[in-house]
């Protein structure tokens, strides 16, 4: 299988009325994050309500692409879905630098297992998976 197969066999994450604006950003190279209009709370994923006021007034917002990694997993199962040719890889959970606790998941190639640490500072970057659908991911720097 070559690399172009593996990559378009990777799950494609389907937007819905609430999350098509964080995916048509992902497009454009820009990452959005749901901010509320009220007191300035970012939601993510984005949600019907903010989850710090209950306010409905939400919009998407710039996001600077910045954060550290908050936690990470070395992934070495092979039977996960579009991923089989790349097991092991790294699982990781980063923290965005614009509100404590504000998450997003990606990964890193296992060739980062030696840099990957809690804290590590991460930037956005897009792949592209085919068929106008980007996905943001987060690289160590
Ligand atoms: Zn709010």
């Amino acid at each position: 299988m070559n690399a172009e197969v593996e990559k378009s066999s990777k799950p494609i994450p389907a937007a819905d009325e609430l999350t098509a604006p964080f995916w048509e950003a992902a497009r454009a190279r820009r990452l959005v994050i749901q901010r509320c209009s009220a007191c300035g709370y970012y939601n993510h994923p984005p949600r019907q309500f903010c989850d710090a006021c209950l306010a409905r007034e939400l919009a998407f917002a710039p996001a600077s692409g910045r954060g550290a990694v908050f936690s990470y997993t070395v992934m070495h199962q092979r039977d996960v879905a579009g991923f089989e040719g790349e097991a092991p890889f790294i699982n990781i959970v980063v923290e965005l630098a614009e509100q404590p606790m504000l998450l997003m998941v990606g990964n890193l190639p296992i060739g980062e297992r030696e840099r990957v640490r809690i804290g590590a500072p991460v930037e956005v970057w897009f792949e592209d998976r085919g068929g106008g659908v980007v996905v943001p991911q987060f690289r160590i720097v």
